[in-house]
Formats: structure tokens, C-alpha cells, sequence
């Protein structure tokens, strides 16, 4: 495993003949990370994994500044997968003007995590930005976990990048969390409540009637997590997964969630 801590270098050492598979994350890695790396290890010649704790896409301060981070355990973890390149990249390299720090996106894109996180996908898309137009990369594989930064990116590469995407499964922990960096700072008891609520939409996933019934469950479901203490929903709705509109039937739905336990800010789709 060769670890770069610039991208300049990478392109020096690096002999992109064998195509790259890569995985950008933001470190405190976990099994849902490990998953993409391993299909791309499958799929790929190379794997490249970034570890880049992205200030660009948090619009607090103060969250940016408690994301957790644990680069001795992830470097172990990244040796033990056999990575063959791992990319720790300085922010003075990533962004080098101001105006490379954000890539703005239509407004009928604007909706869920995009609407209550201004300014979040803008960082997204500008760090992808510089990735992908300063490593020549020919895979990128993204988790299902944040499915509405997959579908952004999707379509902000589509014609400017020959890249494909690898989209790949949500990986949840044995009480059907999510699991998520941001699951760190969760205390026993939150836990337990995520793993309520993961049970409550998976079911509802599960065994819809027709559309109707799905309406009717989901408004049932929203007065149910809004009863249960300190947690506070920000968005659940449903939505056509291949256009994020609200015309969706019960072949092509989506259930989408953004809520609170305490100040922490947990997604979830299914
Ligand atoms: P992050 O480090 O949170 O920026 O995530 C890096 C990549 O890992 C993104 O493509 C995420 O969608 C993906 N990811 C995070 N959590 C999971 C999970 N539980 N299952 C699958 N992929 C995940």
C-alpha cells in the first residue's frame, strides 16, 4: 500500500495503464466504507482510497469541527484490505482559488438534504470536481446510504467525466442502523432509538399495498418518531428513485429520512 499525501505526487509515482478504482471518503472508516473498497478491489485492477474530511460541504461550523477522525485505525484497516493507494490530500492543494470551492446545481434540485443543508452538495460536487479532473480514475463507487449525493453526482459527471459509477448497497449493523461515521458520537440509548425507526421504514418498505396505504403508513410512522425523546424528524418523504420527483409508484419508490438524536443528524433511505 503506497500512501500519498498529495495528488501531484500520485500522478508522478502513480501508472494509470491499469484502470483505478476509487473510493473518496471522509475517514473514521467502517464496514459500509469497507464494502466499496472491496468491490472495487473485485471489479478493478488498482483501488485508490482519498481520505479528505471536506470543509466545503459542511455548512456548520461547529459540525465540521466534531466529525470524527481516527486516520491510525482507518490507515490499519486500508493495510489489511491490501489498498493498493490511499490519498490524504492538504486542502491548499484540493482547492486552490475560492471559487473552486463550491459547483452550484439546478434549483428543482434543490429538495431534501440539498434544501436543508444549503450549500452541502455544492462542496460535494466542487471536491468531486477536483478529484476527478486531477486523477485520471475510470471507476468511482459510491454507497446507496447517501443515495441523493449519488444521484447529484451521477448527473454532474455525466457528460464531463468518462466515468462509471458503482453504486453500492446500504450496510447495516446487526439492529438494522445504518451504519454511518457519525454513529460514534451516538450514546446507547440512541442507538437504540435509530434501530427503531430503521425497523419501522424497513417494514413499511416491505409490504406496501398501494400507494395510498404507503401515505397513510408514513404519516403514522412520522407522529411515531416525533414521539420518541430528543429525536426530531427533518424530512421523511417519499420519492421516484431514478428522478427524485414526487411522481412515484410502487415500483419505483424510495423513502427518504433526515432526523436529529440530540444534534446529531442521521440519513437513511430504503
Ligand atoms: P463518507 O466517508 O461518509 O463521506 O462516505 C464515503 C462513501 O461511503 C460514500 O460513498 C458513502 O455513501 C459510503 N457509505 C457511508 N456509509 C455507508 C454504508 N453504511 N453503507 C454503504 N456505503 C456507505
Amino acid at each position: 500500500m503506497i500512501i500519498f499525501k498529495s495528488i501531484n505526487k500520485l500522478n508522478k509515482e502513480v501508472n494509470f495503464k491499469a484502470p483505478i478504482g476509487f473510493i473518496p471518503t471522509m475517514g473514521s472508516l467502517h464496514k459500509g466504507h469497507i464494502s466499496l473498497i472491496k468491490s472495487s478491489k473485485k471489479k478493478c485492477p488498482k483501488t485508490l482510497v482519498s481520505i479528505f474530511i471536506n470543509p466545503s460541504q459542511f455548512n456548520k461550523k461547529s459540525d465540521y469541527k466534531n466529525y470524527p477522525k481516527n486516520l491510525k485505525k482507518d490507515i490499519l484497516i486500508l493495510k489489511k484490505l491490501n489498498v493498493d493507494y490511499v490519498l490524504l490530500p492538504k486542502l491548499n492543494e484540493i482547492y486552490k482559488s475560492k471559487k473552486d470551492k463550491k459547483i452550484n446545481f439546478k434549483k428543482k434540485d434543490k429538495i431534501m438534504c440539498a434544501q436543508f443543508r444549503p450549500g452541502h452538495f455544492e462542496g460535494v460536487l466542487a471536491v468531486i470536481n477536483q478529484f476527478l479532473k486531477n486523477i485520471k480514475v475510470s471507476y468511482l463507487f459510491l454507497g446507496e446510504k447517501d443515495y441523493q449525493q449519488f444521484f447529484l453526482i451521477k448527473k454532474f459527471i455525466k457528460n464531463k467525466f468518462n466515468i462509471k459509477i458503482f453504486l453500492c448497497k446500504t450496510i447495516r449493523d446487526n439492529n438494522k442502523v445504518a451504519l454511518s461515521s457519525r454513529n460514534i458520537l451516538l450514546g446507547k440509548k440512541d442507538l437504540y432509538k435509530s434501530s427503531f425507526i430503521a425497523k419501522l421504514l424497513l417494514k413499511l418498505k416491505k409490504y406496501p399495498k398501494n400507494i395510498f396505504t404507503l401515505k397513510n403508513e408514513i404519516r403514522k410512522i412520522k407522529v411515531k418518531i416525533n414521539n420518541l425523546k430528543n429525536v426530531k424528524i427533518e424530512y421523511l418523504e417519499i420519492r421516484n428513485k431514478n428522478n427524485l420527483s414526487k411522481r412515484y409508484t410502487l415500483k419505483n419508490f424510495k423513502i427518504f429520512l433526515a432526523y436529529y438524536i440530540k444534534n446529531v443528524r442521521l440519513i437513511d433511505n430504503y
